[in-house]
């Protein structure tokens, strides 16, 4: 046949540089040489390797890549974005755990580290010799984090830091946690500051998180922080309030924006194949005016979320993006997506709800990816104070 991608359809590929393409390609290709073959036993046995893969991935160029010096890869917000979209394609977990790395712990410590903080982690984290994670949400505190309990006090010159983190990515493989907490620090607002613990500190622990439907290929944890005694330069000097954990959370995003059309565009291929080779009623399921009805909206969407995420990738590149914008692309991409991996189920019938296919496990994921990260209200929230000028977040 001559069937088309929706790639075709919507000529995606000029958009891209050749540098960017060429890692696009690369990182495909360790999606089906070294992901795919394992990824359904890992999401039903709910494990990943994850310091194997971290040293693979790291060898690949994609932790911290976006980021210049200690080690980093030093690529475009853009060429990120396109791994994170092959990442993602295989299995969100898989984007998780480069997200949590390289955007929001390895961020954390590039953008607001003391250079001895830089030195110590970051060429470590870029090779996926260490881990970390980023500790924010709490059991109580997932939307609204400036409520957040966890604290931390000074002893003479020492922090010593008490508390309960919930939801953490990595938490229990990590070297690292950057914790966020309240301070008693008055420049900023509440006080919250960043903490670099090493997880072999004396008082902290991470329990892993069991039972999950979604996202089983990813390691969730609680952080337990009881009486965690560090020194001084264990804060993270240059960020004060809010400000330091919302601004990784924006560069971790991003990544999701591209990352869930890699899920959606892996929905949409799957069904059209399973559509074609089909037969309901003596002829292909893809020769149904229903079905047909559904791949081209689908592939609308597919289509227009692409092109969304990578003009929202040359936004970053020139450094112009705003984090409205960065809501635009993360509600819409990721319902979108969800939305696609629901209905590809459809035209799989009862085969879509198997691990055979990668849609239900899609679906699923997809689940965590409207959830983490902002929720889909959070950022209608966002989206509406920008246009109304109205905030109505309490
Ligand atoms: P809540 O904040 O309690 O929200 C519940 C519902 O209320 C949602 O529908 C929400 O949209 C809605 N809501 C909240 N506020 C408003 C409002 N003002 N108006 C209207 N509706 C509102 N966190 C980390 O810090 N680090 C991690 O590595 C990490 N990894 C995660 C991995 C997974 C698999 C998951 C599921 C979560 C992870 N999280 C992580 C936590 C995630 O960021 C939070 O779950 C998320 O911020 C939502 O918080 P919550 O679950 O407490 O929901």
């Amino acid at each position: 046949s001559t069937a088309q991608t929706v790639a075709q359809l919507f000529a995606l590929d000029p958009l891209l540089e050749p540098e960017e393409l060429a890692i696009r390609d690369t990182v495909r290709q360790f999606g089906v040489d070294r992901l795919r073959p394992h990824i359904a036993d890992w999401f039903e046995e709910g494990r990943l390797p994850v310091r194997e893969l971290a040293a693979e991935l790291g060898s690949l160029g994609a932790l911290g890549m976006h980021l210049d010096g200690y080690g980093c890869p030093g690529m475009s917000a853009s060429a990120y974005g396109v791994a994170c979209m092959e990442l993602e394609a295989v299995d969100s977990g898989i984007r998780s755990l480069v997200s949590v790395q390289g955007s929001l712990a390895m961020f954390s410590i590039h953008r607001w580290g003391s250079e001895e903080q830089k030195q110590e982690w970051l060429p470590r984290m870029a090779t996926g010799e260490a881990l970390g994670c980023f500790g924010l949400t709490e059991p109580d505190f997932g939307s609204n984090p400036a409520g957040m309990r966890t604290n931390a006090k000074r002893d003479g010159d020492d922090w010593v830091l008490n508390g309960t983190k919930m939801w953490i990515t990595n938490g229990s493989v990590a070297d690292v946690a950057v914790v966020w907490a309240q301070t008693d620090l008055a420049d900023s607002p509440a006080g919250i500051r960043g903490f670099v613990v090493p997880t072999d500190t004396p008082g902290f622990s991470a329990p892993e998180i069991h039972k999950k439907l979604s996202l089983r290929a990813s390691v969730t944890s609680e952080l337990v922080l009881d009486d965690v005694r560090l020194p001084a330069s264990a804060m993270l000097p240059d960020a004060a309030g809010l400000r330091g954990p919302l601004t990784a959370l924006g560069e971790a995003r991003f990544g999701i924006i591209f990352g869930s059309m890699g899920a959606a565009r892996d929905c949409l291929e799957t069904a059209i194949a399973y559509a074609q080779s089909r037969e309901v009623f003596d002829k292909p399921l893809a020769g149904y005016q229903i079905t047909q009805t559904k791949i081209a909206d689908m592939a609308l969407e597919v289509g227009k979320g692409h092109l969304l995420a990578y003009h929202l990738g040359r936004l970053k590149d020139r450094g112009e993006i705003t984090p409205e914008q960065v809501s635009t692309g993360k509600l819409n991409n990721v319902r979108e997506a969800i939305a696609i991996a629901r209905e590809c189920r459809t035209i799989l019938g009862a085969n879509g709800i198997t691990l055979e296919y990668p849609v239900i496990r899609h679906a699923n994921n997809l689940e965590s990816v409207l959830t983490y990260e902002g929720t889909s209200e959070v950022h209608q929230l966002t989206i509406g104070k920008a246009l109304t000028g109205e905030g109505a977040f309490r």
